[in-house]
């Protein structure tokens, strides 16, 4: 049987693991080295190196070199190269080619499928992103679990009778707290906080940041604008907060540096105590984040029985001692941090490959998903912390009379203002059986899947009319096809005659004329499929159904039933 492997796409290193003898194992790269650092860089002569190569000639390709690509997965930016556009998920999906190359040769045989670890606070977009970066790499993810829970699994499944686990995770660039309980191999996370943006590169930024000051105050000279000396600088003051986590002092020197004419020195000393202080703001917001998550699962301090330390940043002292007092607990079990989330993910991908059930994993939610309703409010679904697979309904109707269509804007996020949370993407129902506002009913369908990853659909309950998405990106990220595009304007502009024609005595004329134009030029756009044009319609369009419901009274609204 082909084996599966597990991967810990780090924002800094990436590690890949596998079962071998019923025990978990980390695969060494071509190199021996059992992290891969999470960078590509394009060579002037056309190669793309991946790993150590990269990190090595970063220095002075700075410009060609791509680094913490993690945080922006499910982004719409792109790294052009010689004009080549590459996104977040084409630059992942060279180093996930890398670590797959690596495995087959230590393991002797093809790698097709993998399960893949992300922090517990991405996003649907950011998994999905991760989904797609494995299938550009040619590997099939056959599921997408959250780091802590894969600390967790690696930690559990070592014996040892652990009741309620407390997971801080602490990477390059993103932090989670999650808490679990394990009953033997029965694994059910109780609840997870995160930060998308604290991690070990900002602790990295404000060491820099001083240095950088200081250096300023004695030569005279700003490096701010050479970038290729603020890499230098950014991989000394890593290399200088790693030494701070064994001893109390260190200091960090790029002699004979070019400043005008001249050459100067930069040299540095730093005490623990000194970075402690620069760090500890950002510390103290894991460590908060990491209580809420306890309160959160109705932990009591007293009932933690093991705190598992996962990431490289969880090694700094620091964090312990933080941790230590605001928890109570004692043991802090630091299993390799760098290792423990890949050895989890292959500990996964064996119980997915076993025909019987090795493992249960019981994971949540860790965004509210809900959509938004006729003013602008989010009415949440699926609230945060829900376990998954999980799968809900809510009946909606609708806000004007003889609404044949309704768009369904599908969000996460904690805010009741929908504009304020993420947007994940808008489908639209069509069909709906004429009637007054208010009387339809439409069933919305909310699903998320064990990966994470939302599945949304609407039925009209009288006709039957039904839609089911996974749902899309926002349609700013060119996610919608042209079809689609000229679909919603089509109904769009419908909508927008029979709500102009309803609202027909409170529309002044100055309005009156420019809906006119705004349906013209629409009808304009849609002869000659015009995308970009016809994107500004649906906006310009949404705006004024908008407003055209505020004077007469369509969108979706929540349907009390009986009142
Ligand atoms: P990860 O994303 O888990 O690979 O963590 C990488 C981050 O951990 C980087 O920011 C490293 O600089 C940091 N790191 C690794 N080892 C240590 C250490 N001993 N002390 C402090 N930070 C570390």
């Amino acid at each position: 049987m082909a084996r599966i492997i597990g991967i810990d796409l780090g924002t800094t290193n990436t590690v890949v693991a596998v079962m071998e003898g019923g025990e978990a194992r980390v695969i060494p790269n071509d190199r021996g080295s059992r992290l891969t650092p999470s960078v590509v860089a394009f060579a002037p002569g056309g190669d793309v190196l991946v790993g150590e190569s990269a990190r090595n000639q970063a220095v002075v390709n700075a410009a060609r070199t791509v680094a913490h690509v993690k945080r922006k997965m499910g982004q719409p930016v792109a790294t052009e190269i010689d004009g080549t556009r590459y996104s977040p998920e084409a630059i992942s999906a060279f180093i996930l080619a890398k670590v797959k190359r690596d495995a087959e040769q230590y393991l002797g045989e093809e790698v097709r499928e993998a399960v893949i670890a992300v922090p517990a606070n991405f996003s649907d977009k950011q998994r999905k992103a991760t989904v797609e970066a494995g299938r550009l790499a040619g590997l099939t993810v056959l599921r997408i679990m959250n780091e802590p829970t894969a600390a967790a699994l690696a930690y559990g499944v070592r014996g040892e009778d652990v009741q309620r686990i407390v997971v801080y995770d602490l990477g390059g660039g993103t932090f989670d707290a999650t808490c679990l309980e394990a009953h033997g191999a029965n694994f059910t996370v109780k609840a997870s906080r995160g930060h998308s943006h604290l991690g070990g590169i900002d602790f990295d930024r404000v060491l820099a940041d001083r240095v950088l000051a200081e250096f300023r105050d004695q030569s005279g000279f700003d490096c701010s604008g050479d970038p290729v000396l603020l890499q230098q600088v950014y991989e000394l003051v890593e290399r200088t907060k790693i030494e701070l986590s064994t001893r109390n002092d260190a200091s960090c020197a790029l002699p004979f540096i070019a400043a005008g004419a001249q050459s100067v020195h930069l040299q540095f000393q730093v005490t623990r105590e000194e970075f402690d202080h620069l760090i500890e703001d950002r510390v103290q917001e894991s460590v908060a984040l990491t209580q809420s998550a306890v309160a959160d699962a109705g932990f009591d301090a007293a009932g933690i029985d093991a705190l598992v330390l996962s990431g490289g940043s969880s090694r700094i002292p620091l964090v312990h001692t933080m941790l230590r007092e605001a928890l109570g607990v004692n043991e802090v079990a630091l299993v390799n941090p760098d290792e423990i989330v890949a050895l989890g993910a292959a500990v996964q991908a064996h119980a997915l490959a076993q025909s019987e059930q090795l493992i249960h994993l019981r994971d949540v939610v860790s965004y509210s998903l809900g959509v938004e309703i006729d003013n602008g409010r989010f009415v949440s679904l699926l609230p945060k912390n829900t376990q998954i697979p999980v799968e809900t309904t809510r009946v909606f109707t609708t806000v004007s009379d003889n609404q044949d269509a309704v768009e369904i804007h599908v969000l996460q996020g904690e805010h009741p203002e929908a504009a304020r949370n993420e947007s994940l993407g808008r489908f639209l129902l069509t069909g709906i059986r004429e009637g007054v506002r208010g009387e339809p009913r439409i069933e919305v369908i909310f699903s998320v899947d064990a990966d994470g990853i939302a599945h949304v659909g609407a039925h009209d309950v009288d006709t039957g009319a039904r839609q089911t998405i996974t749902v899309h990106p926002v349609p700013d990220d060119d996610g919608d096809t042209s079809r689609q595009i000229q679909r919603s304007v089509e109904s769009l502009i419908d909508r927008t005659i029979n709500q102009r024609r309803s609202a027909a005595s409170t529309v002044d004329a100055a309005f009156a004329k420019e809906i006119e134009d705004l349906v013209a030029h629409a009808r304009r756009a849609l002869s000659r499929d015009d995308v970009k044009t016809l994107r500004e319609c649906r906006l310009a369009l949404e705006t004024v159904i908008d407003e055209l419901s505020i004077q007469a009274g369509g969108g979706l609204q929540e349907r009390y039933e009986g009142a």
